[in-house]
This record gives structure tokens, C-alpha cells and sequence, in this order.
């Protein structure tokens, strides 16, 4: 008998996250008694004979029938993230675009409206702006933080507010509570993109949000070698984006699902000492004289620290900073740094860096990228897992010669 393994202990109390983050999801024994979970590259499934069939389709059985409708390898990794967020049900996607599309097109309809914050993934306010808007969906952009904005942007038609906690590069901190509270009344869903926190250090749906989506590609997966998403919320609203999953066909495949697996037994280990780094990384820049500005929501000098410090156990592994200089001066610090690599993307062991100038938004003008946040001088790093004291002799040199 295969038993799926139990999220509470013998007193019935829910285990820790590093327990979870090992076992959970995990069926016991796996196949072929194999320790590991088994990668079942396949796309299909065999039926015995057509009694099977008749089972299967009147759902008397419970297996698999077809590659796109799922498969055993990410069933487990969705089931440890579903006990890690401690969510009625996980769905995973081939990547956190992916899952942020797929749904939206679940949720929103045509003549339907969408509130997003302004410091949201760019990517995301694209898709809602200009693909969606395409297909009759309007969307307002608000700023982040601003609840009266967000409250008055609310219409009839409204079916979706959605935001990130902590944004990027800003590390902006949504009030969970509130946010949760203003869509309850208006009777709207929220959506948080939780990728920068992790549930590690917050888990919105304990604040009352419908839905938490995840770059599965960055902390989660942390080794910066697969790309996924995720979806978690109650069953009911996960199924409805299942289903639409199975037709638009963006499925996470074995591989991925078992790297991300593999990835998560060290995730309550990385997290923490990611959290560490940055926070001794924060401090240090906070003190440095060429150092203008830091935005980290651990240091007590953030806007948004004490709504950080109710509802998040750490802050997160990315640290944003503006230095003294212009693009070039900031380029230079950047490229006398000798640990951490030039890269988008965050989250993983390795430290990188970037200049979100330069990187996410080169094809615009300093004025455009001003008019959208992003100043010549900011540098984000995301820090890995390396000793904190190598990293700060490494950026406190950089910062010196540059
Ligand atoms: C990276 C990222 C995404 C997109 O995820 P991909 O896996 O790259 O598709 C969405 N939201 C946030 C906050 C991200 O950092």
C-alpha cells in the first residue's frame, strides 16, 4: 500500500518547514522502492484492457491517462508545495509565465476588469495591458502600497486584484491583511505573486488571499538550472485553472518537476541563510558612504519594515541599492565585483547581480525608465548562498575601486 506522507505528527500539530520541505508530497513506498522520487518521462499512459478505460473515465480509479493532464513526478512536487504554502492544491507550469497567463485566462472573462500594482512583474503588466486588453480585459495600473488607489480603481466589472510582495527591485511589502480585506468586500480575488518571499518567509493565504503564484525558477528550484511556475489556493479555484491547463498545454515536464523536487530538500537551508546574507549585506551597504540607498525590507529605514516584520519571518535573499554615480560609474561596480555573476534572474545558490537599467528595461531612455521607477543607479543583487564575509570584502572592494 502506497501512503502519502502525513503533514501533522502524531499530536496532530503541522511538522516544520525543513521536515515538509524533505518529505512532503512524498508517496511511501515510491516506485520500485527507489529512495528518490522516480522521473517518469513519459507521455502517455497504458490502459489493461477497455474495463480500465471505463474506470478510469467514470473516475472509479484514480490514475493517469495522458502527458498534458499530468503526470506522477509533478504530482509530488505540487503536493510538497501545496504542504509548504499550506494550500488546498499546487499546479505546476512550464514556467512562471506560464502559470501567471494560464491563470489569468482562468479567472478573467471578456468585459472583465484587473487592478495591478504598479512595481508588479513587468512581464505580468504587459500581459495584462496589452495582450489581455486585446481580448476586451481592462486593466488599471496602480501604485503599489496605495490602498485608496487600489480601492477607487475598483469598477463593477472587477474580478482580479492582483500585486507582489516584496516587488521588484524595490522590495516594496503589500499589507496582506488589508489587500485580502479590500477584495473580500468588493467580493473581487486576489492574487499575490509571492516569488520574491517564498512561503518560507510569508504565506498570503494565511492572510485570506485567494491566490499565490510562484516563479518556481527561483528560489524554489534555487540551483538556477530549471524554469516553472506555480499556482496555490483552495481546490476549487486550483481545479478551474487545471482544467484550462489541459487545453492550453503550458505543463511542466518530468525532468523539471524532479529538479525542482531534488531542489526543495535544501530550500528551508538556502532560504535561511539567504535571508542571513542579504540582511548582513543590507547593513553593510547601509552604512557605506558611496552607497545612496538601500531597499531591503529587514533594515528598520524601510518604508513598509514593520508591516514586513508582522507578517514575513525573513526578507528575502534580494537586496536593492542605489549607488553615487551615473549608469557608468554604477556599470563599474558591477563588473569589479568578482563573486557574484552579471545575470537576470534571482533566487538561486549563486549570488547575481544586475543593473536593472541595463538589464530588464535596455530598450528604454532614462527618462522612460524613470517615468517606470527604474533609476540609472540601482543595482539588484541577488544573494546566493555564499559566506556573507566574502561577499561584503567582494562588493566593499567593488565599491572602492570602482
Ligand atoms: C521571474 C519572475 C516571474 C516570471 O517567471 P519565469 O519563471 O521567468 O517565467 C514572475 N514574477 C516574478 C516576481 C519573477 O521574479
Amino acid at each position: 500500500m502506497t501512503k502519502k506522507f502525513s503533514t501533522k505528527n502524531a499530536e496532530g500539530k503541522a511538522l516544520g518547514f525543513s521536515t515538509l520541505a524533505v518529505h512532503g508530497g512524498e508517496p511511501r513506498p515510491k516506485l520500485g522502492n527507489s529512495l528518490a522520487t522516480p522521473i517518469v518521462q513519459t507521455a502517455t499512459y497504458t490502459f489493461v484492457d477497455t474495463q480500465e478505460l471505463h474506470d478510469h473515465f467514470q473516475r472509479k480509479i484514480e490514475r493517469d491517462e495522458y502527458g498534458r493532464y499530468g503526470n506522477p513526478t509533478q504530482r509530488v512536487a505540487e503536493q510538497k508545495l501545496a504542504a509548504l504554502e499550506g494550500a488546498g492544491d499546487c499546479l505546476l507550469f512550464s514556467s512562471g509565465m506560464a502559470a501567471v497567463t494560464t491563470a489569468m485566462y482562468a479567472v478573467l472573462s471578456h468585459n472583465s476588469h484587473v487592478v495591478v500594482t504598479d512595481d508588479s512583474y513587468r512581464r505580468t503588466r504587459q500581459f495584462l495591458t496589452q495582450t489581455l486588453h486585446r481580448y476586451g480585459i481592462e486593466a488599471s495600473v496602480v501604485p503599489a502600497g496605495d490602498y485608496q488607489a487600489i480601492e477607487e480603481a475598483i469598477r463593477p466589472t472587477t474580478r482580479l486584484l492582483v500585486s507582489e510582495s516584496p516587488t521588484n527591485p524595490y522590495n516594496r511589502i503589500v499589507d496582506m491583511e488589508r489587500f485580502a480585506e479590500i477584495g473580500k468586500r468588493h467580493r473581487v480575488k486576489t492574487l499575490i505573486d509571492a516569488t520574491f518571499a517564498t512561503p518560507f518567509n510569508q504565506r498570503p493565504l494565511e492572510f485570506g488571499i485567494d491566490l499565490v503564484l510562484h516563479s518556481a525558477t527561483k528560489y524554489l528550484g534555487g540551483h538556477n538550472d530549471l524554469l516553472a511556475g506555480a499556482v496555490l489556493g483552495s481546490e476549487e479555484l486550483v481545479d478551474g485553472i487545471r482544467s484550462l491547463q489541459h487545453v492550453t498545454g503550458a505543463i511542466i515536464d518530468p525532468l523539471a518537476a524532479y529538479l525542482l523536487v531534488r531542489g526543495l530538500k535544501t530550500f528551508g537551508l538556502r532560504i535561511e541563510r539567504q535571508n542571513a546574507n542579504a540582511q548582513a549585506l543590507a547593513e553593510f551597504l547601509a552604512a557605506h558612504p558611496r552607497v545612496k540607498a538601500v531597499h531591503y525590507a529587514g533594515l528598520p529605514s524601510h518604508p513598509e519594515h514593520e508591516i514586513a516584520r508582522r507578517q514575513m519571518r525573513g526578507f528575502g535573499g534580494v537586496v536593492s541599492f542605489e549607488v553615487a554615480g551615473d549608469l557608468e560609474a554604477t556599470s563599474r561596480v558591477i563588473d569589479a565585483c568578482r563573486i557574484p555573476q552579471i545575470a537576470p534572474s534571482l533566487g538561486g545558490v549563486e549570488s547575481l547581480i544586475e543593473q536593472p537599467a541595463l538589464m530588464s528595461f535596455y530598450e528604454l531612455s532614462t527618462e522612460e525608465r524613470l517615468m517606470v521607477g527604474i533609476k540609472d543607479n540601482l543595482i539588484r543583487y541577488s544573494v546566493g548562498i555564499e559566506d556573507s564575509v566574502d561577499l561584503i570584502a567582494d562588493l566593499s572592494a567593488a565599491l572602492e575601486q570602482a
